[in-house]
């Protein structure tokens, strides 16, 4: 157990921040920026919740970061694109806000802080339509060196999911994969491999795991190092339970801490960050389908402790629009020692030629290479819970499926664990996954021909530019689609997780924290998954959730220092729209 004293945290401040996510920390940061005093409660004895088990991909339009890449974007095209995505369900003026504001609060925690991104050349919006783009939206955090924090609070650093890590504790980059698997492949592979595993194995004789820090595990490290610079106190295990109400205005909260019942005030406000609904289990029972409540990806500490304490305060709660949360298609199995590995499959397999998904009756009924949260949407949908991935052999050699990486030479023991179903023939796979034999070689027999043809006229697989960049451009005519036809034969069952909320606070454009009537809490903000997500259970691109996250913890803590108030928009919106947002 970490020690949780900081000495000298008053009992008053200005900002009074509840969670250290991306939303809790960037609110905390700017708002400390802003000359505000500030200090972040956390429940547990580390920062990060899920942002640090994340890919960490930040979705911001139209930022300077865009340009820099060579890849510039421009907020009137991810409007156009929004208009197309999120249609006409409500949350227009936020999502107006996270337009009008991403590029600003981009640039300003590039220019006075460590927590800086680079934007993806290519790395496409999750659907096709006007305005999409290919690059230059999703941002990556930069890589961090962990050692800069020093062995104390490197250690406050919540570690990535075990499953997403090398030989115990090494952090693996996307393209740094083929390295690591095929080192002797080309002198390239080689020195990458080298470099990575050497790096780490030093690393491994100071600290309980590796410093090159990638994803969202380099964002938490880059907030909190931030934040250590601009002397924001964290006061660890201390939990919010309760808010402090006095003539209306929410003015402080109490915490349960390590040595006991603590309150602290607030001069501008609580900001609740905890992390969204995740595990909380009221709140997942009345709006989760049956069969999409087992998993969920956060970490268990996430219990929805903002939304409980908001609504017992009287605010007004969402149901997140088309879905109450946003999900990965995940497989599991219990290790050794009996705890659960869940695998998230977001992007290493589904897409890939000669893997198709189908349900309870042997079917397909999905496009599996969508994203990850419309092809759980699809199996919601369809009600099969679970539903299996399915391949042959020649596919898990070349691809891998789920926690089983290419090549891997021994299946056996995944298969004595139950992960991986394997079967000599389609109707002996379909007896094991408990399928219709004939419906399951019909299935397979009808997608071979579309292997063969590049059409999947069932699903419109390879169908979008995301498809394909997810696919293997090696497969053609489709390369997403490729036969299954050589024994033996897998599939892997997979349910629905949530990745993130999207029911949540109802919140207005500044983040503050609406009561049933739909008026403002004042004194109360919310941000990351605490508040209602603006895409309203739709799903983009990439950084859907970390992206609203970081612009709203920058819109809160400017609304909280008074420099928000009575922006006109500035980036040529419609008439309509003008009138709305005539306040941001
Ligand atoms: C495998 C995976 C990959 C993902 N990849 C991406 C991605 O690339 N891009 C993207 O946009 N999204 C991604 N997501 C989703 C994203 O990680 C989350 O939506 C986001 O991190 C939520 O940020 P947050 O600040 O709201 O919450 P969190 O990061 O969970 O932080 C909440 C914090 O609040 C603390 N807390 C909880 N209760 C209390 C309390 N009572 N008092 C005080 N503190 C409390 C928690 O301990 C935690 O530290 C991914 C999720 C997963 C699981």
């Amino acid at each position: 157990m970490l020690a949780d004293a900081v000495p000298g945290v008053p009992d008053e401040v200005d900002l009074l921040v509840c969670g250290a996510g991306a939303g809790g920390m960037t609110a905390a940061l700017v708002a400390a920026l802003e000359g505000l005093q500030v200090v972040v409660c956390e429940k547990t004895d580390q920062v990060g919740g899920t942002t640090s088990t994340s890919g960490g991909t930040t979705w911001v339009p139209g930022t300077h970061l865009s340009d820099q890449a060579g890849v510039p974007d421009t907020v009137a095209a991810a409007r156009e694109f929004l208009n197309h995505v999120v249609a006409n369900r409500s949350g227009v003026r936020l999502r107006e806000a996270f337009l009008q504001s991403g590029p600003e609060a981009i640039e300003e925690l590039d220019r006075l802080t460590d927590v800086k991104f680079v934007a993806a050349v290519a790395h496409p919006d999750y659907l096709d339509g006007p305005g999409s783009a290919y690059g230059g939206r999703a941002l990556a955090p930069l890589a961090f060196d962990g050692r800069l924090l020093g062995r104390e609070d490197f250690d406050r650093v919540r570690p990535p999911r075990r499953e997403f890590l090398g030989l115990g504790g090494m952090m693996v980059g996307r393209n740094e994969l083929d390295g690591l698997l095929n080192p002797l492949r080309s002198s390239a592979n080689f020195r990458s491999a080298v470099t990575i595993v050497s790096r780490y194995l030093r690393d491994r004789a100071s600290y309980r795991r590796g410093t090159r820090l990638l994803m969202g595990n380099a964002l938490v490290a880059r907030l909190l190092y931030s934040l250590r610079k601009a002397h924001v106190p964290v006061l660890f295990q201390t939990s919010v339970k309760e808010l402090i109400i006095e003539e209306g205005r929410v003015v402080g909260a109490v915490f349960d801490s390590a040595s006991g019942p603590r309150q602290i005030r607030a001069r501008k406000g609580v900001v609740l960050a905890t992390g969204g609904i995740c595990w909380n289990r009221k709140i997942r029972e009345r709006l989760f389908p049956a069969g999409a409540r087992g998993y969920a990806l956060a970490p268990v500490s996430n219990t929805g402790d903002g939304a409980d304490v908001a609504l017992a305060a009287g605010a007004g709660f969402e149901d997140g629009g088309d879905s109450p949360a946003l999900w990965m298609p995940c497989s599991s199995y219990h290790r050794a020692d009996g705890s659960r590995a869940v695998w998230p499959h977001i992007i290493l397999d589904r897409a890939k030629p000669g893997l198709l998904a189908v349900n309870r009756a042997g079917r397909r009924f999905v496009n599996e290479s969508d994203s990850y949260h419309d092809f759980s949407m699809g199996q919601i949908r369809d009600g099969s819970m679970p539903a299996h991935l399915v391949c042959d052999a020649a596919f898990m050699k070349r691809y891998g499926m789920g926690m089983i990486l290419p090549g891997a030479k021994n299946l056996r023991p995944m298969v004595r664990a139950g992960y991986v179903i394997e079967a000599k023939t389609v109707l002996e796979l379909a007896a094991k996954i408990g399928a219709d034999p004939d419906t399951l070689a019909k299935t397979i027999e009808a997608y071979n021909q579309s292997a063969e043809t590049g059409v999947d006229e069932a699903f419109g697989r390879g169908g979008s530019v995301v498809n394909r960049f997810n696919g293997d451009p090696r497969a053609q005519p489709n390369p997403c689609i490729g036969p299954v036809e050589t024994a033996p034969f897998y599939a892997v069952a997979v349910w629905p997780a949530d990745l993130a909320s999207s029911a949540g606070l109802s919140g207005d454009e500044f983040g503050r924290v609406l009561n049933e009537a739909g008026e403002p809490m004042i004194g109360l903000y919310a941000c990351g998954n605490d508040l209602a997500s603006i895409f309203r259970g739709t799903y983009p691109g990439p950084g859907t959730t970390l992206g609203p996250a970081v612009v709203f913890g920058w819109r809160v803590a400017k609304h909280a220092a008074g420099k928000l108030s009575d922006r006109p928009s500035h980036f040529g919106a419609t008439a309509n729209e003008r009138t709305e947002n005539a306040t941001l």
